[in-house]
């Protein structure tokens, strides 16, 4: 046994290397620059750790996220292996006695956070006792054009130059042709040499799930955690955590959470033996579970590096594990929208910029204190908040301006009236505002004469009332016995170029940012709707040849391997359902479809029934989700295809369609063997059934078809009323009632129902009157106009 393979066992207690870690070992030995390109999970640390370990002298790793380093380095030194890290909650003396260690050779590994670098004290200590090498993991932050980018990654390759670092090693496991030049090009070593492996991995399960409301993506996941293993819910929207959390009980994690929330909630995650994490991007890096049994994403990833990144987070231990992607078509729109909102068109810049400007002009001063909420209605060419709050990150970037911390909490109090009769009034009444009056004159008592500042926090304390109640509070008698003025709540704004007049920046540039992202998202897109091995897709993207390799276990391969020629009266559905196609060609999509012959006549539009179209009602002894079913695997079989029409694709049936309906061909149907032949309809007269069907609908059926949670990729059900509904439960949340008091059961049916385009309309519904159009109609309706676009290609008819 060779030094190398006795160190990782003295070491690390492994008995062997996994796949490319020996010959990644052996190369960084060899003192040459390396880039490891390989996926979560292959055991990177291990290839950077242990030639440090085996060199004389230490080695700097840099890590971005201050709890993954802690993580790594308690895990090190519970091996017995000299490990420490030094970031900013490292007290002062503690990281002198670390850097006293290593250059004395008893920390072998260092870890830093980038910012460190920056620091004196540690610019001291390298400038006296630099090392051999630098490793920096998590390599990609270093580029703009990764999903994680960090500012403070851009100055390492400054920083190996000036501290003649001789050897710098990069890993990560994003491998798109741009990081990977990013990283060379940013760690000034263009003649690093690159390793990208690894990226199979065979025990990982891929699927995607075509849903099309929220509900039915809610019903997915409930169906997925019936299943109690260790689960991470990915979601795009720290709100949508906080939905996800609220419907399931499972644990939260995202961005806006406390640090100590968070770190509870990652702890709770690491030591809870089946537990389930709803979270945004925020979390997972460095998490070191290995025995996540399923990442199911709530929303589509704004790219497949990050795709494969988070769902590379199960079965890390090798076991099976399921990476389950749930796509609603118009996710995409969504998508599309974030992307819109965060790359501001130049004139929403130019106009901030100038709208900046003007105010520090008017106000004789270049610290302005403006919230991008203040602005929007001054700026009538963006679209939302978010958007100006980008167009400031974009303003800063470029060095326009810069923005203070955030500033928030004083407000300014002064009493008007007369203090002793307010006591006299207040001292014995017994309500909020009594209390507040009289426990305030108690307390600050004459001072309150003048202008003075006050955290709400600090008023609560005086007054016995939460924060909340005291602002009700102030609010209510702002003006009458008291003045109340909240200055300001938000962070500063810089003029750093006041004589600059306008906001003259690389606008290229910024649509090329732009133009990448869309890019990006298209390829996510094509992945959901590909029919090709998901893993062979996602691999050859990453840039490892797959040379007709495919996984055999992602639902594709499932499908593809269960292929079978149809089976008993399958061929009546199958010309039902090619016949329905060609009668409107190209104008309906796969749900509409299904619809229609099941004799749903929620197919209709709203001043056109489809109930004399020959094929309502056709396969009315099936399901809406059965027929689509079967609308898929004719897809797959190469007999329809989806044209893109307005927002949403239609169907057509194909050539090959045609000779199979005509009897001249059979299709091979991506389906599960049928084992009841008596499930299959009889022929029967459809019209007379659809007829009947149509003046009596069975509100059972209706029901359990609303929460039948997917169960195939091809199952669709736009329902209306259940988004109105989750959309009652937001308003209802945020409004702190309970979901009735915003609209009745009935209400909601009927708006459903009725599908009211004006306010007017929506009153004609029992139960709606002035006081809720004037609240919570308007967004309603914008649901019902946005699911009608969508639906119907056009909110009128
Ligand atoms: P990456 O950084 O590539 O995502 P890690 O370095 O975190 O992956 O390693 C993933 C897991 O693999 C860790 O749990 C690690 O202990 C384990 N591992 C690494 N090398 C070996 C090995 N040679 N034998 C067994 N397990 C290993
Ligand atoms: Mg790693």
């Amino acid at each position: 046994m060779d030094e190398v393979t006795a160190a990782l066992k003295r070491y690390f207690g492994f008995d062997g290397f996994l796949a490319h870690q020996e010959e990644i070992v052996r190369e960084i030995l060899s003192g040459d620059d390396l880039c490891v390109i390989m996926p979560t999970g292959a055991g990177k640390s291990l290839c950077y750790q242990l030639p440090l370990l085996l060199r004389p002298g230490y080695g700097i790793v840099v890590s971005p996220l201050i709890s993954l380093m802690k993580d790594q380095v308690d895990a090190l030194t519970e091996r017995g292996i000299p490990a420490a890290f030094i970031n900013s909650i490292v007290p002062f003396p503690e990281q002198r006695r670390i850097t006293d260690s290593a250059a004395a050779g008893a920390v072998k590994l260092l870890y830093v956070a980038p910012e460190r670098f920056q620091a004196p004290f540690f610019q001291d200590f390298l400038q006296h006792c630099p090392p051999e090498t630098m490793v920096v993991d998590e390599a990609h932050c270093i580029s703009q054009w990764g999903h994680d980018f960090r500012p403070s990654y851009r100055q390492l390759g400054e920083v190996a130059d000036r501290f003649g670092i001789r050897q710098v090693c990069a890993f990560t496991a994003t491998a798109t042709p741009h990081v990977r030049q990013d990283i060379c090009v940013q760690l000034h070593r263009p003649e690093m040499r690159l390793h990208v492996a690894g990226f199979r991995r065979p025990n990982l399960s891929f699927s995607v799930v075509q849903c099309s409301s929220d509900a039915s993506k809610l019903a997915a996941v409930g169906k997925r955690l019936a299943r109690k293993v260790p689960t991470i819910l990915y979601a795009s929207t720290r709100k949508a955590v906080e939905q996800l959390v609220a419907e399931f009980g499972v644990i939260g994690y995202h961005a806006g959470m406390s640090d100590e929330d968070r770190t509870a909630a990652q702890e709770r995650f690491m030591n809870e033996p089946c537990p389930v994490l709803a979270a945004t991007n925020a979390f997972g890096m460095g998490i070191d579970r290995p025995d996540v049994r399923q990442v199911i994403h709530y929303n589509l990833p704004g790219s497949l590096e990050a795709y494969y990144q988070e769902a590379g987070r199960a079965g890390r231990d090798g076991a099976p594990a399921d990476c389950v992607l749930l796509f609603a078509y118009r996710d995409k729109f969504v998508q599309e929208f974030l992307i819109d909102l965060g790359n501001p068109p130049e004139e929403v810049i130019r106009a901030l910029y100038r709208t900046l400007r003007r105010l520090g002009q008017k106000e004789q001063t270049t610290t302005l204190e403006v919230t991008a909420a203040d602005l929007l209605p001054q700026i009538p060419e963006a679209r939302a908040e978010s958007q100006l709050s980008a167009a400031f990150g974009i303003l800063e970037k470029a060095g326009l301006i810069a923005r203070g911390s955030r500033r928030s909490g004083c407000g300014i109090l002064r009493f008007t009236g007369d203090l002793e009769e307010l006591r006299l009034v207040h001292q014995l009444e017994n309500t909020q505002r009594s209390r507040f009056i009289s426990r305030c004159i108690r307390r600050y008592g004459e001072a309150l004469r003048q202008e003075s500042s006050h955290t709400v926090e600090e008023l609560a304390d005086t007054a016995g009332l939460t924060p909340e109640q005291v602002r009700r509070v102030l609010n209510a008698l702002n003006g009458s016995c008291l003045n109340w003025h909240v200055p300001f709540s938000g962070r500063t704004t810089e003029l750093l170029h006041p004589e600059t007049g306008e906001a003259d920046l690389d606008y290229d540039a910024l649509q090329a940012k732009r133009d990448f992202e869309m890019a990006r998202l298209e390829d996510v897109i094509g992945y959901a709707s590909t029919r090709g091995c998901r893993q062979a897709e996602l691999v050859s993207y990453f840039g490892e040849s797959v040379k007709g390799w495919h996984c055999a276990c992602c639902d594709n391969c499932r499908w593809q391997d269960a292929k079978r020629p149809p089976q008993g009266k399958e061929t009546v559905i199958i010309r039902a359902i090619l016949q329905a196609v060609d009668e409107f060609d190209g104008r309906f999509g796969a749900t509409r479809i299904a619809k229609l012959l099941s004799g749903d006549s929620g197919a209709d539009t709203p001043g056109r029934s489809l109930s004399r179209s020959r094929s309502f009602g056709a396969l009315s002894a099936l399901n809406a989700t059965r027929i689509s079913r079967y609308i898929r695997a004719l897809e797959e079989a190469g007999c329809l295809d989806r044209i893109e029409r307005g927002e949403y694709p239609c169907l057509t049936v194909t050539a090959r369609g045609y000779e199979v309906f005509a009897g001249h061909a059979e299709p091979l149907l991506a389906l599960p063997p049928l084992l009841e032949e008596g499930k299959l309809p009889a022929s029967r007269e459809p019209r007379a059934r659809s007829r009947m069907r149509q003046e009596a609908p069975s509100p059972r059926r209706t029901e359990k078809e609303k929460t039948r949670p997917d169960t195939s990729p091809a199952t669709e059900c736009n329902d209306l009323k259940s988004e109105l509904r989750s959309l009652r439960t937001e308003v209802a949340r945020s409004r702190g009632v309970p979901a009735f008091r915003v609209l009745s059961d009935a209400e909601l049916t009927a708006l459903a129902e009725k599908q009211p385009l004006t306010v007017e309309e929506a009153m004609r519904i029992k139960g709606i009157g002035p006081a809720k159009a004037a609240t919570v109609i308007p967004l309603f309706l914008d649901r019902i106009r946005s699911w009608r676009r969508r639906e119907f290609g056009t909110e009128k008819f």
